[in-house]
């Protein structure tokens, strides 16, 4: 497919070159400090295309087991052991080697994920070195985070990531769990393998001993075998509500330690005081960014009524011009829908939504022929029993409510049975604080959306999951702190 075939927005084409580094044609399991061969493979695509990218190994019971063996070895032997100091150094030069080959990496995810290439280049890649920086830097400092606390390491560490930010979510769950100590089996998402396998060569050449991190590519049963293997110490899980339902069941009784990060329905709320033109930059980013693969995204907007009509004649205005196409290309706003299987779930939702009578509205450009594509969506007319309200749809739309007060801004928003992030625009302090106290949700942004930051804790209230990740309550979830 060339770049032609992709729809540009009236812009010239401007692709980022993918000829400067190296996919393999197949890639091994990382277990132990070696490449180990599974006993199947599974191919990996580009969502933009429908190219197979690579084939990478499909862990089973015994490898993962293999994984955790390796694990507990080098937990035992010498990551628990060595010098928290000379721990730090090998996080440091992680983070420098990740800065390194940031443009590889950048377009590596763009290419398996479907990501525009500004977001990979300019939010993932930068994030994931910011948290081993920010993570190196505690390793040797525990006891200041804590003071007047014993810390130690758990153990050996079962970590399972979904598809939506790849290298991002392996350096969140990767860089506080070796800060602390422990070591690490990582399994990625079955749709984004790649980053996470070009993690661990730099992590090679990074010369971190053997077993510390150990990264085994499968699907659902794969995770599911590394979450119940006895010798797991803690469980870090992000995905969906149902997969972490199934894994606390799991994880009960065990004395498992466990950090669940799952879904979110955020509510973005707009007061009629709000600067607008900002606000409606803000709506953008809360739902289209990531093509609304986000377990924050601000998913429902609630926008005064006072000021409803004109809001949303600027936000069609806006969507109109955003770029929908090639995800290396620099012009592109929004890419590839990640996979055919959430393609259908977001067609499904979307069908669901109209069918209960909420009015639907895209923009007037096309999407590209080949490949996965949702244009950018928006409902009105929506009511609170509606699905497309209540259920998370992790995709770019965007379902729109009025309100008057703020009493009632805040009880519709907390209607859900999510809790993790929320957003509140208005030109008036006091309403910020009086908002942000009465979402119940863990993360809430003032007259921004979708900031992230690794001193900054990240977490959910409610079905959107327990425990913190990020900041000093991110680390406290990787050591044992006893006063
Ligand atoms: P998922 O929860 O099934 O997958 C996430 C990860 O968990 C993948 O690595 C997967 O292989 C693994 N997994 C699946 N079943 C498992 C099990 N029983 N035990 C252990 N690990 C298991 O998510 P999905 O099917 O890819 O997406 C479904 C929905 O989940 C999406 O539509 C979206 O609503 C939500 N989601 C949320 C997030 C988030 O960041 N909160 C991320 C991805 C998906
Ligand atoms: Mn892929």
């Amino acid at each position: 497919m060339s770049a032609n075939d992709f729809l540009s927005g009236g812009f010239a084409a401007a692709p980022e070159s993918s000829d400067h580094f190296e996919i393999k044609k197949s890639y091994d399991l990382f277990i132990d400090g070696k490449w180990v061969k599974a006993p199947k493979q599974f191919e990996t695509i580009n969502p933009a295309t429908d190219e197979v990218i690579s084939r990478v190994g499909f862990a089973g019971k015994k490898e993962v087991n293999q994984a955790v063996k390796g694990a507990r070895k080098a937990y035992d032997n010498l990551w628990s052991k060595m010098p928290p100091a000379e721990r730090g150094k090998y996080l440091f030069r992680i983070a420098r080697l990740i800065q390194e080959r940031a443009r590889e990496f950048a377009v590596v995810e763009s290419m398996d994920g479907g990501k525009p290439i500004r977001e990979s280049r300019d939010v993932d890649v930068p994030l994931a070195a910011a948290h081993f920086f920010y993570h190196a830097g505690w390793a040797d400092k525990l006891k200041y985070a804590f003071p007047g606390a014993e810390v130690s390491s758990i153990g050996v560490v079962g970590q399972v990531i979904p598809w939506n930010f790849p290298l991002l979510m392996a350096a969140w769950k990767i860089a506080p769990a070796l800060a602390c100590g422990n070591t690490v089996v990582l399994k990625p998402a079955e749709t984004t393998p790649l980053t996470a396998l070009k993690l661990a060569e730099l992590i090679q050449d990074a010369g971190l001993p053997p077993g510390v991190v150990n990264i085994v590519t499968g699907a659902g049963d794969t995770g599911q075998a590394l979450i119940e293997h006895p010798d797991v110490d803690k469980v870090a899980f992000t995905g969906s509500t149902a997969v972490g339902k199934a894994i606390r069941r799991s994880v009960a009784g065990t004395g498992k330690r466990f950090t669940l990060e799952l879904g979110g329905k955020a509510a973005n709320i707009v007061f009629e005081d709000a600067p607008i033109n900002e606000a409606v930059e803000g709506i953008v980013n809360g739902i289209f960014f990531n093509q609304g693969h986000v377990c924050c995204a601000g998913s429902r907007l609630f926008v005064q009524e006072s000021i409803a009509d004109k809001v949303i004649k600027k936000l069609k205005k806006r969507i109109e011009s955003l770029v929908v196409g090639n995800p290396l290309d620099k012009n592109t706003d929004i890419g590839a829908i990640n996979s055919g299987e959430q393609l259908a779930r977001i067609k499904n939702l979307v069908k669901v939504g109209k069918d209960e009578g909420a009015c639907m509205w895209q923009p007037s450009g096309g999407v590209p022929r080949k490949g996965n594509w949702f244009k950018p969506t928006l409902f009105t007319e929506c009511a609170q029993s509606h699905r497309i309200v209540q259920e998370e749809i992790f995709g770019p739309v965007l379902a729109i409510q009025t309100f008057r007060t703020p009493q009632e801004a805040i009880a519709k928003a907390n209607n859900t049975p999510y809790g993790l992030s929320g957003g509140v625009w208005t030109d008036k302090g006091s309403k910020i604080f009086k908002m942000t106290t009465g979402l119940n949700a863990g993360v809430v942004w003032a007259n921004t959306f979708n900031k992230f930051d690794p001193t900054s804790p990240f977490g959910g209230y409610k079905e959107s999951g327990i425990g913190r990740e990020g900041g000093l309550h991110g680390l406290s979830a990787y050591c044992q702190v006893s006063y």
